[in-house]
């Protein structure tokens, strides 16, 4: 990685949350179950459970994903005990995502169901002479790989990525395997600038000649 890279942010955005395949009573299939967006709040002799609650796609048939179980009242601050009364969306919407709330539950999640779209901070928005320096920001963990966004992004197949990681076009911690990373908060990388290949040629044309000069 190199310094002095113009820096810019890509920040993604999801649009809904991820449905859970399971099997439904009713449909008597495996079905899509959507988020809700409702929790549903049980609170007996100061023992707390909350689940959000899914609804089969076709039938509406209902399932609580366990969030807290058996939690001693006590233990949960007043603002969060709210925010699961009052149907919190940010709060839904982060348990839907929630990988260790997911595996508890033994989720099968599809996170193709989630839509996103990327947003580049307007100020650095031109790919600098040199290169690109570029942090993405991701609120909620996708299944999504790194080269499908650069692809996107720059508007090339995700093979010319692969080509440019390869030629060292694009550089990140993690080398050549950006094609195998999935896209996380804070991840970085760099795009030399095309402009870069060309100064490149030049000036090891121009060594040649100096030391044919030289040599003369
Ligand atoms: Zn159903």
């Amino acid at each position: 990685m190199k310094s002095n890279f113009k820096k810019q942010t890509w920040s993604i955005n999801t649009k809904g949350t991820p449905t859970i395949i399971k099997n439904c009573s009713k449909c008597g299939k495996q079905c899509e179950f959507i988020n809700s967006g409702n929790f549903r709040v049980n609170a007996n002799h100061k023992m707390l459970d909350v689940w959000l609650i899914y609804q089969c796609k076709k039938c509406n048939t209902t399932w609580n994903m366990e969030i807290l179980s058996r939690t001693n009242a006590k233990s949960i601050d007043e603002t969060s005990y709210k925010m699961f009364l009052e149907n919190n969306k940010d709060l839904a919407e982060k348990y839907a995502f929630d990988i260790n709330t997911l595996s508890k539950n033994k989720a099968v999640v599809d996170f193709s169901s989630v839509s996103y779209q990327i947003q580049e901070d307007i100020t650095n928005s031109i790919l600098a002479e040199e290169g690109l320096e570029v942090t993405i920001q991701c609120k909620f963990q996708i299944d999504v790989r790194l080269d499908k966004i650069i692809s996107e992004k720059l508007n090339i197949s995700r093979e010319e990525v692969k080509k440019m990681c390869q030629n060292g076009l694009i550089l990140s911690d993690s080398n050549n395997n950006i094609g195998k990373v999935k896209v996380k908060d804070g991840i970085t990388f760099q795009i030399l600038g095309n402009a870069i290949a060309d100064k490149i040629d030049n000036s090891s044309q121009l060594e040649e000649y100096n030391t044919l000069a030289v040599n003369h």
